[in-house]
């Protein structure tokens, strides 16, 4: 019987640290799994230096592949200790259910936006949702939900500050904007902005959300990596237009998810400005940024193209004014909306049945 990850994953659900009572899988403590022909390799991650189970542990879970696989397969379990002290942060991350984050390679693909009408279409059918901001150097979300002149109260839990989201049309938002002019943001340095999305990250409180939407800068960068260090990101979803200037740095972005370090899930492709449909012509649609579209990127990376967003007359305004167009469900807006909250929905139930939970990336220091 080949060895396969899916296979080891259960296994080690039932394998349970002697302390808790509880299994590897849902304690969080199995970061990574390798398979190379009969050599299994395991890193486990301890919340505490020198947990007095490891050594226990190692072998259960020797004993266990053993007994599936044979005594011929290899087995070789690296333990490792999470350095970094755990933050009341975790706690308010912790009743998320998916983390999303939603990237594109370059600026002004709608990315923002797509992210806005997501968040409102999916709060509209129902489900608890939250957007994190993380476009530090050019934040758009505050003027999106009209709340740009608004700011989130703080609050003291156990002598720690924690910051109360806004909620705007169901959705709970956070961002830089509430407190720094756009202006004096395009102006960060890296560390600043980096900085600045840590304690977003660790100071706000979310709640239970079933999903929190992460609206990052356009291109990879500083951000990036912060982010998928300090969460554990459930998937990415990439914004693009159909142009092929586009399209080349999407491949980036991809690359960069999909990077054996970073490995977070690239969910799929919102193509935006698909096309144009003048509304006195409703039957005419004008492809200004070619037919082609995402097909080709989608074709080469094996990536779903989960909806094809046309442009809105319009659109644009709603955003300035803070009114986003998802909010009317019957408009063409609110309809391709709604359509993407679904396919989104399904992908990523899709996903958490047949991929383990990412984990966050460790950068190793000495
Ligand atoms: P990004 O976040 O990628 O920089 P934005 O979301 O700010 O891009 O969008 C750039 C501009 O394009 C904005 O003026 C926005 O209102 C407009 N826009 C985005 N998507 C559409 C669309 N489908 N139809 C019409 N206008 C759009």
């Amino acid at each position: 019987m080949a060895i396969e990850i899916t296979k080891i994953r259960e296994l080690l659900s039932f394998v349970n640290h002697p302390e808790t009572g509880k299994d590897l899988i849902s304690l969080g403590l199995v970061h990574d799994i390798k398979i190379d022909g009969n050599k299994v390799e395991i890193t486990l991650l301890f919340k505490r230096v020198n947990d007095p189970f490891t050594n226990s542990i190692k072998k259960a879970i020797e004993k266990t592949i053993k007994d599936s696989f044979g005594n011929d397969c290899e087995v070789l379990i690296y333990a490792n200790h999470n350095k970094k002290p755990q933050n009341p942060e975790y706690d308010s991350l912790k009743e998320i259910k998916n983390i999303i984050a939603i990237s594109s390679g370059k600026g002004g693909v709608g990315k923002s936006t797509v992210s806005t009408n997501l968040a409102v279409s999916l709060a509209m059918q129902g489900y608890k949702v939250g957007l994190l901001d993380a476009d530090c150097y050019g934040p758009s979300i505050p003027t999106m939900f009209g709340s740009q002149n608004m700011q989130p109260q703080a609050t003291r839990i156990e002598q720690k500050d924690f910051i109360i989201p806004l909620e705007r049309f169901g959705v709970k938002i956070q961002s830089i904007g509430f407190y720094v002019k756009p202006d004096n943001a395009l102006v960060w340095r890296g560390p600043m902005a980096t900085n600045a999305l840590k304690q977003l990250i660790t100071q706000t409180l979310w709640g239970e959300l079933d999903y929190l939407l992460i609206d990052l800068p356009p291109g990879t960068g500083d951000i990036h990596l912060t982010l998928v260090q300090e969460i554990a990101l459930t998937g990415a979803l990439v914004v693009s237009t159909p142009q092929q200037v586009a399209l080349l740095d999407v491949m980036k972005g991809i690359a960069m998810f999909q990077s054996e370090k970073i490995n977070v899930p690239v969910l799929g492709i919102i193509e935006n400005m698909s096309w144009f449909t003048p509304k006195e012509m409703p039957e005419n649609k004008y492809f200004l940024f070619g037919k082609k579209g995402c097909q080709e990127l989608s074709e080469k990376l094996s990536l779903p193209i989960l909806a094809k967003i046309p442009l809105f007359e319009g659109l644009s305004e709603d955003s300035d004014e803070g009114t986003p167009g998802a909010l009317e469900v019957e408009s063409p807006v609110g309809i391709a909306y709604k359509e993407l909250a679904q396919s989104i929905v399904s992908i990523i139930k899709e996903r958490n049945e047949l991929l383990p939970p990412t984990q966050r990336v460790i950068i190793q220091t000495k």
